[in-house]
This record gives C-alpha cells, sequence and structure tokens, in this order.
C-alpha cells in the first residue's frame, strides 16, 4: 500500500503544518461518554444489568414494523420454520448454558464456593449491578484492561487471565472454569481487549484506534477539503494529428502550455509514453505478458518521437530572449522526462512542443482497432505524450504504465484537430468547432433537433452509409475535425467510415448523447444512446449535474473504457450487459473524470466510487435482472474472501495476482463497502449529502485517500476508523455468532442473547429475534458493542421470551459464515438457559 509505504517520508516543507489542528480520537469520544455517565444518574442505572439498555439498543417491534423493509413477514416464518427444525417450540427453563460452539453445553454456573447457583442453587435477585468481567489470581494481570463501567451492558469479558481454576462472574452467574478449552473460548474476548491478541487478531484497541492518516496541512484540510494553499498544476494542449488508414498509424504535433502553480521551481518534467508498453521489451509485459485482458496483445510498437522542444521564447522582463531550441530528454519505459532550458519558477509557464508518431498495432488495451462489416473502427486513446502529475502528495507521480493501473493527468483545456479521410466520421472528447466544414446541412440541421428530443434522432442512418450525399462535398482526400474542450484531462477520439450516428437530449438539452456504431450493431446499438440518457441523468439528479456538452459512446474493439466525454463500449449482444457498460463508462464522468483521483495507484476511488454509484442505477433499467457481479455484490465479494487469495483495496491495481482480485479490490468490494456504509452503517438521508459534498469539493482536483475519509467522517459525524481500517486497509472478515440464550425472571424476565464476534472485521449487529408467544422482535447493536471485547449480551426485556436469535436475518451484510447466525444451531436444543442471578 503506497500511501503507507510513504507515510514515513516528512510532508514537504510547503506542507505546512497547522498546529493543533487533529481530528479527536476514540479516547476523547470514550471519555466523553464516561462523564455523560457520572453527569446523569439514568446513565448509572443503565449500567445494571437488567435495567434495560434502551439508549443502545434500538427495538423496531415487530418485524413488520421495521424500517420498512419487505420480507419480515418471510423472516418470522423462517424464524418459526428453523425454531422448529431446531427441535423446540417453547423456551423452557434449564439449568444450563448451551454454547452454539460445538452444541457443547457450557458447564453450570457455580458460586465462588462451588455450590451450584442457578435451579439448585442460592441465587440473588438478576437487578444486581454487573459484575466486574472476570475475577482471576492476584498478580497475573499482565496485561489487562479492566474498565468496569464502560462494559456496563453484557460484555462478559474485558480483561485477561490465564491461570485456571478461577471464578468468572458472566452476567451475574458465577462460573467456576476448569477446562481449559472453555478457558480459551471464554477468554477469546478477553485477549482480543490488547491491541493484538497472541494469535496476531486485531484486539479491540486496534480496531477502534483512530486511521493514521497523513497530518492535515494547509494543503489538505483536517476536515477533508482543500486547504487554502491547495495547488494545482495546468496543462493546455493544441494537438493536430493525422490519421495515416494505409498504414494505421496516427502522426501528431502538439503543443502543451504547463503553468507551475507549484511553490516548486522545476528543472526538468515528466510526461507519459504509454504506447510504449506495447512491445515484448515492456516491463508491462514482462509482468503480465500478451494474453490478459490489459496485456500487449504481441504488439510491438512503441512511440517514435520526432521532435522534442521549445519555440522560440520573446524578451521579457528579466529574462532574455531565446531561439526555439531541441530540448534534451530521456525516455524510461513509458515515461519520458524533458530537462527543460531554464528553470520553471513557482508561477512560471512552460511551452512545449513535441512531435510523434505510433502505429497501432496489434494492442486493444483501453483502444485498438476492429476490422467490422467491411471497414475499421478506430479507437483512439492515450495516443499523445500527456504530462504526468506532479502534486503536493508525491512531487512527480511516476508509476510506469502497465497495462492494468489506469492514469492520473492533470486538468487543462484542448484544442484538437484530426485529420481523417473524407468518408469517415469523427467522436471525440469536446465540442465540435466546425460543423459547417465536416457535416452536410442535413446532419446538422438533425443534430440541433437531437438536442431538444427526448426520442432518438438519427443523424447518420444505416441506408445512407457509402452515400455521397452523407458527406459534405469536397474535392480533398481528408477532412480536418476540430474539437475543443476545457476543464478535462485528457482527450480521446474514434473514426470508422461506416459508423451509424444518433443523437438525444439530456437534461433539458444542456448535454447531447451521441452513440457511434457499424451496422451490424444496430439490432441492439439502437438503444444505446437512450441507456446513455438514463444513466446519465440518473447520476445527475442523484450526485452532481452532468458537466459536459457532450456524451459520446463509440461500439469498437474495446470491452469498456471511459473517457472525458466519450467512453468505448463493445458489447452488442446482451441488453443487460450493454446497459450495464453504458452505465459504468459514463459513471466515470465523475470519477475519475470530475474528480480526478491517482488511478494508478487508487483504482477504488475510481472504480469503486462508480460502482458503487452503478449498483442503484441499473436495476432502475433493469429491476428484474440480477446486478452485474462486480456492482456492489455481496456474494462475489465473499467467494474472493473465503479464497485465500483476496487483496486489499489499498493496493495498486498493477500489484493485482488475478483478474478476479483486481475485480474484487478495484470495483466490487469498495462498493459493497459503500453500500454497506449508506444503507446499514448510516443511511441513505445522512450519506448521500455527503458523498455530493466529497464531489463538490474535489471536482478537477487531485484527492487522496484521506481526503475521502476525512469528508465522509466530517458530514456524517462519525469516527470511520474502524471501517476504512477495516475494509479498506485489510482482508479481514466478517463473522458475527450467536452463542447461546438463557432466561432469567426474578426480577422481572429478562432474555440474555449471548453474541461474539467471531472474525476480525467489527460492523453493527442486526438481530431478529422470535418471541415465545409468536411475536417477533428486531434488535439493532452498534458497532461500539466491539470496542470493549468480542462478546457481548443483549438484554431482551419480558414478559415475552426470546425462544429464537438470527443475525442479520436479512444478508445485509457479508458475513462469512452464517451457519453461526442462528440460535438454536440446526439439531441443536432450543432451550434457553435460565441465568442464574449474581452472588
Ligand atoms: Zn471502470
Amino acid at each position: 500500500m503506497r500511501s503507507r509505504d510513504r507515510a514515513a517520508i516528512p510532508a514537504p516543507a510547503h506542507a505546512r503544518l497547522r498546529p493543533g489542528v487533529r481530528l479527536s480520537g476514540n479516547r476523547a469520544g470514550l471519555a466523553s461518554r464516561q462523564a455523560r455517565r457520572r453527569a446523569h444518574p439514568s446513565a448509572a442505572a443503565a449500567r445494571r444489568p437488567d435495567h434495560l439498555p434502551f439508549q443502545q439498543v434500538r427495538h423496531r417491534g415487530p418485524l413488520d414494523g421495521g424500517r420498512g423493509r419487505s420480507g419480515s413477514s418471510v423472516v418470522r416464518a423462517d424464524l418459526a420454520a428453523h425454531l422448529r427444525q431446531a427441535g423446540g417450540e417453547t423456551p423452557a427453563r434449564d439449568v444450563r448454558l448451551w454454547s452454539a460452539v460445538g452444541n457443547r453445553p457450557v458447564p453450570r454456573p457455580r458460586s465462588r464456593s462451588g455450590r451450584s447457583s442457578t435451579a439448585g442453587g442460592r441465587r440473588r435477585g438478576d437487578s444486581a449491578r454487573v459484575a466486574p468481567a472476570i475475577r482471576r489470581p492476584r498478580g497475573d494481570r499482565r496485561g489487562c484492561v479492566h474498565e468496569p463501567g464502560l462494559g456496563a451492558i453484557g460484555h462478559a469479558g474485558t480483561s485477561c487471565c490465564f491461570r485456571p481454576p478461577f471464578d468468572i462472574l458472566l452476567e451475574g452467574a458465577t462460573v467456576r472454569v476448569s477446562s481449559a478449552s472453555l478457558l480459551c473460548w471464554l477468554l477469546a474476548g478477553p485477549l482480543a481487549a490488547q491491541d493484538t491478541s497472541a494469535s496476531g487478531r486485531p484486539g479491540p484497541e486496534a480496531r477502534f484506534r483512530r486511521l493514521d492518516l497523513p497530518a492535515p496541512t494547509a494543503l489538505r484540510s483536517a476536515n477533508g477539503a482543500p486547504g487554502p494553499a491547495y495547488w494545482q498544476q495546468r496543462a493546455d494542449y493544441v494537438i493536430r494529428a493525422t490519421l495515416d488508414t494505409a498504414i494505421r498509424s496516427v502522426r501528431g504535433e502538439e503543443r502543451i502550455t504547463y503553468s507551475n502553480n507549484s511553490p516548486d521551481t522545476l528543472r526538468f518534467v515528466w510526461l507519459q509514453l504509454d504506447q510504449n508498453l506495447f512491445n515484448s521489451d515492456s516491463r508491462g509485459f514482462r509482468v503480465f505478458g500478451q494474453d490478459p485482458r490489459f496485456g500487449t496483445k504481441g504488439a510491438e510498437v512503441s512511440v517514435r518521437l520526432l521532435k522534442v522542444g521549445e519555440p522560440a521564447v520573446p524578451r521579457a522582463r528579466g529574462r532574455a530572449a531565446a531561439p526555439a531550441a531541441a530540448l534534451p530528454y530521456v525516455v524510461n519505459g513509458t515515461l519520458l522526462r524533458i530537462d527543460l532550458a531554464r528553470p520553471l519558477p513557482p508561477g512560471g509557464r512552460q511551452i512545449l512542443e513535441l512531435e510523434w508518431s505510433f502505429p497501432f498495432g496489434a494492442n486493444s488495451n483501453r483502444m485498438g482497432l476492429e476490422d467490422i462489416d467491411g471497414a475499421t473502427i478506430y479507437e483512439v486513446a492515450q495516443w499523445y505524450p500527456r504530462m504526468a502529475v506532479y502534486d503536493d502528495v508525491r512531487g512527480w507521480n511516476t508509476e510506469q504504465y502497465m497495462g492494468q493501473g489506469e492514469f492520473y493527468l492533470e486538468y487543462g483545456s484542448f484544442d484538437v484537430s484530426l485529420t481523417v479521410p473524407a468518408d469517415m466520421l469523427v467522436a471525440a472528447t469536446g465540442t465540435l468547432r466546425n460543423p459547417d466544414e465536416v457535416l452536410t446541412a442535413a446532419q446538422r440541421a438533425r443534430l440541433a433537433r437531437a438536442r431538444t428530443s427526448a426520442e432518438t434522432v438519427v443523424i447518420r442512418g444505416k441506408n445512407e452509409i457509402g452515400s455521397s450525399d452523407s458527406r459534405p462535398p469536397t474535392q480533398d482526400p481528408s477532412l480536418t475535425w476540430r474539437f475543443t474542450a476545457d476543464s478535462v484531462r485528457d482527450f480521446a477520439w474514434a473514426a470508422a467510415r461506416h459508423f451509424i450516428w444518433d443523437a438525444v437530449g439530456v437534461n433539458g438539452g444542456k448535454t447531447l448523447a451521441m452513440s457511434f456504431y457499424p451496422p451490424s450493431a444496430e439490432p441492439q446499438w439502437k438503444d444505446a444512446t437512450q441507456y446513455a440518457k438514463t444513466a446519465i441523468e440518473y447520476y445527475s439528479t442523484q450526485w452532481s449535474p452532468y458537466p459536459y456538452p457532450y456524451a459520446s459512446n463509440v461500439n469498437g474493439i474495446e470491452g469498456g473504457m471511459e473517457y472525458p466525454m466519450i467512453v468505448f463500449c463493445r458489447n452488442r449482444t446482451d441488453p443487460h450487459a450493454l446497459y450495464s457498460v453504458t452505465d459504468h463508462e459514463f459513471g466515470h464522468t465523475w470519477f475519475p473524470m470530475v474528480v480526478g483521483n491517482n488511478e494508478r495507484l487508487h483504482g477504488w476511488m475510481d472504480e469503486g466510487f462508480n460502482s458503487f454509484m452503478n449498483h442503484y442505477s441499473f436495476p432502475r433499467k433493469f429491476p428484474d435482472a440480477p446486478l452485474p457481479s462486480s456492482r456492489g455484490v455481496q456474494e462475489t465479494y465473499l467467494k474472493n474472501a473465503v479464497s485465500g487469495d483476496e487483496q486489499r483495496i489499498m493496493s495498486p491495481a498493477d500489484r493485482m495476482r488475478s483478474n478476479e482480485n483486481w475485480r474484487q479490490a478495484l470495483y466490487n468490494k469498495p462498493a459493497v463497502g459503500l453500500v454497506l456504509l449508506r444503507d446499514q452503517i448510516t443511511s441513505p438521508e445522512r450519506f448521500d449529502p455527503v458523498f455530493r459534498e466529497y464531489i463538490r469539493r474535489w471536482s478537477y482536483k487531485h484527492p487522496a485517500p484521506a481526503d475521502f475519509f476525512r469528508t465522509m467522517e466530517d458530514g456524517l459525524g462519525e469516527d470511520l476508523s474502524w471501517f476504512w481500517r477495516s475494509w479498506f486497509y485489510t482482508t479481514e472478515r466478517l463473522d458475527q455468532a450467536v452463542d447461546s440464550v438463557a432466561i432469567s425472571d426474578s426480577a422481572g424476565v429478562i432474555s440474555r442473547v449471548y453474541l461474539r464476534n467471531a472474525g476480525a472485521m467489527p460492523m453493527p449487529v442486526e438481530l431478529a429475534l422470535l418471541m415465545d408467544d409468536g411475536t417477533t422482535q428486531r434488535l439493532r447493536l452498534p458497532v461500539e458493542i466491539w470496542g470493549l471485547g468480542d462478546r457481548y449480551t443483549a438484554l431482551v426485556p419480558g414478559p415475552r421470551k426470546v425462544s429464537g436469535v438470527i443475525i442479520d436475518a436479512e444478508g445485509l451484510y457479508p458475513d462469512v459464515e452464517r451457519a453461526n447466525n442462528r440460535w438454536p444451531a440446526a439439531g441443536a436444543p432450543s432451550k434457553p438457559a435460565r441465568a442464574s442471578g449474581r452472588r
């Protein structure tokens, strides 16, 4: 994980620390909770085990009344059926505690004197205060954490000790421990009270400790927003390029105006030559070979630099005139370093002039050529030398392009002139500036009509392909199409002789959605423009308005790839798949086209966020179809999580060992996590405005992971360190368990539901309870219960008694082991124990 690897490097000197700016840690929150309890007598009363913790548990009442979710009656029936299957109908008193772990009876609670304290023994009232969790021999408190008063409700153990036998006061019952295995079972929680247990598993302290993010600076604020001193470089491009269809090559010249807004003087600059991946000498070939999706496909091509220099520099105050000159440069794989003739000071501008050419070759990596229907579709991307990003986090970002990891680019403007054979149609990033020269009058009229039309308007139809009437009259063998774009970070284009072209107005005509496809794709692609309209209008309403005047979708060889205002989608056979890829690629407008993260290092910040958005978009179009597998789907995440090969989300794309790991870590798992955060851990009402604020804060900027984490915490009002750490930084898994249920009734009926966090990942707990009168209840427990130990006892007030329990009955959380989510376990007796009173 790069950001952690680099954490030891001090922040740049210009990243001035703001003294005293620190987010509060968990400890502060803990202390304030203690103070509140001291201040309010009712809080002290709540510490009594049988004083029901109404502040801590949210009773949703009968399932039908809970959150308005569907399926409640199903849950009730399921619980009842499960209870019957387990062999019990109604709870009965029993002196044994049944453990779900191996279905072994827990030894009878005994008094410290060894007498039974249950049925045959003397019992105290259940209203007794909760006992200190564990008593242990003197002198054996090494490493123990003991916070009486904090574990008031139900924590069976928040301390540790090792030498049996000793007594445990378990929720009012005193247990004589004599079994080593039982000891291990009971002390799983206490051990976890430390930062890390002997097994290496993180304890509650480690799980909930404040996430160790880079220190806030004047550039990046503690609340996650760009700081007052935030700066960003800018790159403005003027490009003229010619497509040679005879040799399948493009040749171009470009003029880059590079604005140094950093506080640093630059003596050289780095550019990206991504096409240098496509040969058998490249690093990407050595790492990934030629066959994977992003492999080289046997191509043996690279960028040929014809000129690297700067134009003549006029004399200015403090600067002598200089003639146009070549600049020395070094090519390092897919990177190009150009040494400047003069240092580029803060606030200065450097103009670079380059000429280059490259043949397309056999590659089909995020671009490429397809011969279909008697002609060729050119999808052209990563096709010109592009400025690498110089930022406040890492200086020059010089990761090689190896295929799997995508891009990190500066914002700026483009003025691009593309000269192609006169009979070709061109789709590109930006606004077409010379429609009079490259389109017919009829086509221009249709385009104008499409902008205000809700129905798709054909601009060039299938029956017009090959007709001279569908191209403007010209004697020249070629035409030049000129496009301009602002506030974009890249420029891509496509060209073919046989494109069908249609369009429709989006967002009230503010944007024109267009599709370009070959004749054989028409049966499915005649719907593609409406797909684009549906997706873009949904995202515009839900998150933020689509900011650009055009949105073009091109059907060619590339399976699915996003660029500003233009995407490439391949599917021609399946409406669900075509909608899904169209939805996804246009979703990239928000991430990373507008919110411009470093994709090569943090692919989850664009693929994951986009997949999260797709999770809600796809069902709006196809409510009865299953979600595509990487759009926040728990099942595929779980499969990867238990595979033994899962990799952390915070891993660069080029470190992914398999296609499935890449798909999970960059796309699906981040999406599953954000869906959890939005729909379960918080709520759409709380989450959505904050996610919009993240987009607003970082539009056309370069957020780092910490900026996202902080922005979300800032707006949600939550310390989510436990969530970011567990979900994004580790491959920990969620496994919640219900071990047993006990009933006590000396001071009113109380059902005690013994819960355990069997996995390392903390999450809130959703309980569905079947009561002995056949009714059901819901109980939601906050994630903070796991901050004190791995065990927790949920108390359910009578007079009804709990006769069955399911954790997360609706499968909302990604629990890797659901067999232990039920009590009674299948085939086990269903009789709850009768909990004894504390002596
Ligand atoms: Zn994507």
